[in-house]
C-alpha cells in the first residue's frame, strides 16, 4: 500500500488507474497537467509518482528535471512510445521505472512494488563500495575518486554504482542494459558504450589508457583497481 500521484492527462485512463490501484490497496491522488502534478508532488509528499508523459503543459523530461530538483520521490513514466531513445532518455532524467502504453494496474503495482523493494534496499544503508580509490556511496548517490566528489548524472552513478558492487568481475553489456537501464530492448553496445565512454572522462581516463574501467572486447567490461 502507497501513496500513489498520478499525473495523467486523459480522463478515461486516469479515472480507471484511480479506481485499480485503489482496489489494489493504494491511496491514490492524481493531477492532469504537469504543474498541478509538480505542486502535489511537492505539497502532498506521495511515496511514488506515476508521471504520463505526454501531457498538454509540459514536455515529459522536462517535468521529469523539475521534480528531481526538489525531490527524490521514485518516479515511474508511464510512454505511448515503445521507443529505447525515449525510455534512456527517461530513465537518464532521473525515472526510477517505465510502463509502455497501454498497462494494466496489475502490471503498474508490480512496478511499484519493485520501485519500493529497491528504495528498501538504499535506506537500508548499503554500505559505500570501495575500489582502490573509487568511493562509491548508494545512500547519498555520491561517488568520489581519491577524496574528490565525481559529478555523474544518474544513470553514470548507477553504473559505476553496478560494476563496484563486483570489482574484477566480467560483466556484459547486455546484462548492464538490463540492469542498470532496465530495458531488453535496442544496442546494448551503443547505449552502454556512450555511458562508459563520459564515465571514463571523469574518472579522468580513456578507453586506449583505461585504468579503472577496462574492457574485455567481446565478453564485457569490469571495474578494477589499477594498483591493487
Ligand atoms: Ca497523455
Amino acid at each position: 500500500m502507497a501513496q500513489v500521484l498520478l499525473v495523467e492527462d486523459d480522463a478515461k485512463i486516469r479515472t480507471t488507474l484511480v479506481r485499480a490501484l485503489g482496489e489494489l490497496g493504494h491511496a491514490v491522488a492524481s493531477a492532469n497537467t504537469a504543474m498541478s502534478g509538480l505542486k502535489q508532488a511537492v505539497e502532498e509528499r506521495p511515496d511514488v509518482v506515476v508521471l504520463d508523459l505526454g501531457l498538454p503543459d509540459l514536455d515529459g523530461g522536462e517535468v521529469l528535471r523539475m521534480l528531481r530538483a526538489v525531490s527524490r520521490v521514485p518516479v515511474i513514466v508511464a510512454t505511448a512510445r515503445d521507443d529505447e531513445r525515449e525510455i534512456v532518455r527517461v530513465l537518464d532524467a532521473g525515472a526510477d521505472d517505465y510502463v509502455v502504453k497501454p498497462f494494466g494496474a496489475a502490471q503498474l503495482d508490480a512496478r511499484i512494488r519493485a520501485v519500493f523493494r529497491r528504495a528498501r534496499q538504499e535506506e537500508a544503508g548499503d554500505p559505500a563500495l570501495v575500489v582502490g580509490g573509487l568511493r562509491v556511496e548508494p545512500r547519498t548517490r555520491v561517488a568520489s575518486l581519491d577524496g574528490v566528489p565525481l559529478d555523474l548524472s544518474p544513470k553514470e552513478f548507477d553504473l559505476l554504482h553496478y560494476l563496484a558492487q563486483r570489482p574484477g568481475e566480467v560483466i556484459s553489456k547486455r546484462e548492464l542494459l538490463t540492469e542498470v537501464w532496465r530495458t531488453v530492448y535496442g544496442s546494448a553496445d551503443k547505449t552502454v558504450d556512450v555511458h562508459l565512454s563520459w564515465l571514463r572522462r571523469k574518472l579522468g581516463e580513456t578507453a586506449q589508457d583505461p585504468r579503472y574501467v577496462r574492457t574485455v572486447r567481446g565478453v564485457g567490461v569490469k571495474l578494477v583497481d589499477p594498483a591493487p
